[in-house]
């Protein structure tokens, strides 16, 4: 069976405070939520250590929104993969469309992350997804599998098994814009198959494959209805408690 996840991206937002109290609001509401749905938090760099002190007796899991693609040294303002395992990440998001857009994060880059990640036995959340202009086009698988070809075709068949895959149409992050759940299943199902040609039907059935892009209670019931949809990963929704909890407790029962 694969893992049930709802991954927060909290991306620039919260201070300190604001932060440990979010965290410990979600701490308070987390015996609601079904006991094989995985939890995690991507808060940013400077709340890390607290967030993962408040979690520490819970199963919550703290990821980090990136990594540098340098093992060490002289680069400023980087922090690296291996930092990241020394204070207990446990999760890189890697390759989220805001980083491609305004970082100019590209796949070599990206791999160089994901593997530096992997060494450090941190899981990547690896996400992908396509554009307005490239949906209209009906360019989207095209676009996704090159993502998914440039990057995860590069690992191992035992290192590919260890990533998360977060599908995110550009056009529905932050946009309230969601893509339908026969839009979402489409794809995902598109990526397990891809990932089946390529790593064999075991593997690609073994990997978490999340929606993001608008998630919210009222939506994910439905998104996470649909069969190759393993749960979400959620930006703004994930900066209310309440609402971070409910949409994890929207899998239905027979998954
Ligand atoms: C995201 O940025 O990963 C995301 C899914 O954002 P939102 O939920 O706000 O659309």
């Amino acid at each position: 069976m694969r893992k049930q996840i709802v991954a927060g991206n909290w991306k620039m937002n919260t201070t300190v405070s604001i932060g440990a109290k979010l965290i410990n609001d979600i701490i308070a509401l987390k015996n609601e939520v079904p006991t094989e749905v995985e939890l995690i938090v991507n808060p940013p760099f400077t709340h890390i250590i607290p967030v993962a002190e408040a979690a520490k007796q819970t199963t919550i899991k703290v990821g980090a929104q990136n990594c540098s693609n340098h093992t060490k040294g002289a680069y400023t303002g980087e922090v690296s993969a291996e930092m990241l395992a020394s204070i207990g990440v446990s999760h890189v998001i890697l390759g989220h469309s805001e980083r491609r857009e305004y970082f100019m994060e590209d796949s070599k880059m990206l791999l160089e992350k994901v593997k530096l990640t992997l060494a450090n036995q941190l899981t990547p959340i690896f996400c992908c997804g396509e554009r307005l202009d490239e949906r209209e086009g009906n360019q989207h698988f095209n676009v996704v599998k090159s993502q998914i070809e440039e990057v995860l075709f590069a690992l191992s068949a035992s290192d590919v098994k260890r990533a998360v895959i977060a599908y995110e149409p550009v056009w529905a992050i932050g946009t309230g814009k969601t893509a339908s759940s026969e839009q979402a299943q489409e794809m995902h199902l598109f990526i397990r198959k891809t990932l089946a040609d390529k790593f064999g039907n075991d593997i690609a059935q073994s990997i978490s494959i999340l929606y993001g892009g608008s998630c919210k209670p009222s939506n994910a019931v439905e998104l996470f209805n649909q069969p190759d949809v393993d749960g979400g990963l959620i930006g703004g929704a994930s900066l209310v408690a309440e609402d971070f909890i409910a949409i994890a407790k929207s899998f239905p029962k027979s998954k």
